[in-house]
């Protein structure tokens, strides 16, 4: 179990100046000079080799400080304090759990589970969040403590043990991270699991506002981000877009071209015909229609 305190450094600068992420600490010869130091402030650091412990948990390469020293009071790279910093925000949605974990709170609005959107099919019934004006301030305070976290996450180079320091409770379902917040380089698996999973929890999918444009029948708005990769997706390539969708074109204004976004909500799964050599291609569409359910930086 990761619990606040053994979350490792990400990045090292060696006896050189150069700096070195995870990988160096697997390849062999090391490429790195000793002494490290933490990427963030001049601590000491040593490399440690991903290991597995007798109880089968696995613990991927990282640095780790010495033993009874610290880091300076703002280095980035100190988790627990950095995790301190969020926790202890005003309007936060994290809270501290006594195992050491940190637990998002998603609102009321995002514990209803809407039907379930086969995979391929179109429907006219869609998923979106309804937001009463009272409500706006809770679905903003989990969207923004969500971006924070995601973007902490990034800073620790989605460390596995940083990862699961943190937990999503939707109702009554406790969502582990992995499963919540899907990045670009892993819409492949919230696509897989769209077309098996009726739980139909909420998550939040982050991409880069690269087109936008309006639905064909003019009454509804999207925005898009194409990482152009072809996956591969029920045994078959595919391409993989997310288009996040909404009937109001002034929700989507609030990003701007280029923009990174991030989006809460339900994700639905909808195959949108052939292209680049007769390959599939596959959208991940998610409506918002509350300017509280995206934000963008
Ligand atoms: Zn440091």
């Amino acid at each position: 179990m990761a619990v606040s305190g053994e979350v490792g450094i990400p990045f090292a600068v060696d006896a050189a100046g150069h700096r070195f992420g995870r990988s160096a600490i697997d390849r062999s010869p090391q490429p790195f000079r000793k002494p490290l130091s933490c990427a963030g402030c001049k601590l000491l650091v040593t490399a440690v080799a991903g290991y597995t412990t007798g109880s089968g948990r696995h613990t991927s390469s990282h640095y780790r400080r010495h033993p009874g020293v610290h880091h300076d009071a703002s280095c980035p790279y100190d988790f627990d304090r950095q995790v301190q910093v969020l926790v202890g925000a005003d309007s936060t949605a994290l809270e501290r759990e006594r195992s050491g974990h940190y637990r998002l709170v998603l609102p009321d609005e995002l514990q209803a589970q809407p039907p379930h959107d086969p995979p391929g099919t179109y429907r006219r019934r869609r998923a979106s969040i309804v937001v009463r004006r009272a409500d706006a301030p809770r679905l903003s305070a989990a969207i923004n403590s969500a971006v924070k976290v995601a973007r902490l996450l990034e800073r620790f180079d989605h460390m596995p043990q940083a990862l699961e320091a943190f937990t999503v409770r939707s109702g009554r379902s406790a969502i582990a991270w992995r499963d919540f917040c899907y990045l670009p380089d892993r819409y492949d698996e919230l696509a897989s699991r769209l077309s098996t999973d009726r739980t139909r929890l909420p998550v939040a999918v982050s991409g880069i506002a690269q087109a936008r444009g309006v639905a064909s029948a003019g009454t509804s708005y999207w925005l898009m981000h194409d990482p152009s990769q072809r996956v591969q997706l029920d045994g078959s390539a595919a391409y993989l877009r997310l288009r996040i969708r909404s009937r109001s074109e002034a929700v989507l204004e609030r990003v701007t071209d280029g923009q990174r976004f991030f989006a809460l909500g339900w994700c639905g799964r909808l195959d949108a015909g052939k292209s680049r050599g007769g390959h599939r291609r596959c959208d991940l569409n998610m409506w918002i229609n509350s300017a509280a359910g995206i934000c963008s930086w």
